[in-house]
């Protein structure tokens, strides 16, 4: 009896040194299994990629390329693909929720890598999906240089460049500015109020738009006519004023907002007595003005009766962006803005854009077309 109470003993021993052994292998083997998936974690890859990477067969391609958003999403998303592996390594990431189904669409219509990263990064997410669903199309690079440049107007682009000769850039920046379509008729309507909005010949405001915090301006920053102003750019333009006075110099408010009836006088009468071709270079049609927007003031000086040639606008053109402020209709905006140049026309945009605007010696158009564009 007692042998055999042993040799049990014995036997359940040997089974449990086994399972023993097992345990302790299993252990070893997913402390490896899990230090492995924590590396590849650590490269930037989510746990669900990582366990696919793990028992890849491309394993040492994939680790040897380190941190990749694009091939993390293919490898967590359900369209993956093997055989583009190689590709979504390449392809610039972007956080779009269709981004591997489009990726996929593009590499079977035979684009590149650099291609696909062109019109993944020039559009969002449902603008690339309408993009994958058509045939392959040529001059990508020569368009997508340009950061602002959009996927969603490559037609666009085509025409307006066959059709007028522009080069790429020019194309980019007029499409981006809605100036292939009829100005006036094709505008686009603003709605919003912003001080960073667009007004011209292509970006309308209803007759019913009336911009917020309209107040009056002083007595004594204005010429001799009422005049009504946005509080925020009036009260950068009294600080402007100040610190021009401070120089010895008398800037003033000649004009500033006017409303959509203003304008349908102000254009007749000009109408009246100068022509049309007057009215079209110089006075903005109802609607397709920046004084309706209360954020444009017609400067002039209380000495000198052309400001143009007053010490008051030198020193606006020099000084009016630290508050601000931009010289909007220049000489050399004047294919961009519509209208020929005008000395006492400043724009109020806020000081960062206005900064950018004058260290770049650009149009407000052309930031528009750059920043502002969405
Ligand atoms: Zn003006």
């Amino acid at each position: 009896m007692r042998k055999v109470k042993l040799k049990l003993k014995q036997g359940v021993i040997n089974k449990l040194k086994i399972i023993g052994v097992v345990i302790v292998i299993l252990l070893i083997a997913y402390g490896i299994y899990n230090k492995q998936i924590t590396n590849l974690t650590e490269l930037g890859y989510s746990r669900e990629a990582s366990k696919k990477i793990l028992f890849h067969k491309e394993k040492e391609y994939i680790i040897s390329i380190k941190e990749n958003k694009t091939l993390n999403a293919a490898l967590e998303s359900d369209y993956y693909k093997e055989k583009y592996l190689k590709n979504y390594a390449k392809i610039t990431y972007c956080e779009h929720a269709n981004l591997v189904k489009n990726i996929n669409k593009l590499l079977d219509k035979g684009y590149s890598n650099s291609d696909v990263s062109i019109i993944l990064t020039h559009g969002d997410d449902s603008d690339v999906s309408e993009f994958a669903k058509r045939d392959r199309v040529k001059y990508l690079e020569e368009f997508y240089e340009y950061p602002y440049a959009k996927i969603k107007y490559y037609d666009r682009y085509v025409q307006y460049s066959y059709e007028t000769g522009e080069d790429e850039k020019t194309t980019v920046l007029h499409i981006g500015l809605n100036m292939d379509k009829k100005e006036y008729d094709d505008a686009i309507n603003i709605k919003r109020f912003s001080y960073m909005m667009l007004v011209n010949k292509y970006h309308y405001l209803s007759y019913d738009f009336i911009p917020i915090d309209l107040v009056e301006v002083p007595e004594d920053y204005r010429g001799s006519d009422a005049v009504l102003a946005n509080s925020t750019a009036l009260k950068s333009m009294i600080q402007l004023i100040e610190a021009a006075n401070v120089e010895g110099l008398k800037p003033v408010i000649a004009d500033c907002y006017r409303s959509h009836e203003d304008m349908v006088e102000i254009a007749e009468f000009y109408r009246k007595w100068y022509g049309d071709s007057y009215v079209d270079n110089y006075i903005a049609k109802p609607g397709y003005s920046e004084h309706q927007t209360g954020l444009a003031f017609d400067m002039a000086s209380a000495t000198v009766k052309t400001f143009s040639n007053s010490n008051e606008y030198k020193w606006m053109v020099d000084n009016a962006h630290k508050y601000g402020f931009i010289a909007r209709f220049t000489k050399r905006g004047e294919s961009l803005t519509g209208y020929r140049a005008e000395a006492g026309h400043f724009r109020y945009v806020g000081k960062e854009a206005a900064e950018y605007i004058y260290k770049n010696r650009i149009t407000f158009e052309e930031y528009y077309v750059s920043f502002l564009d969405k």
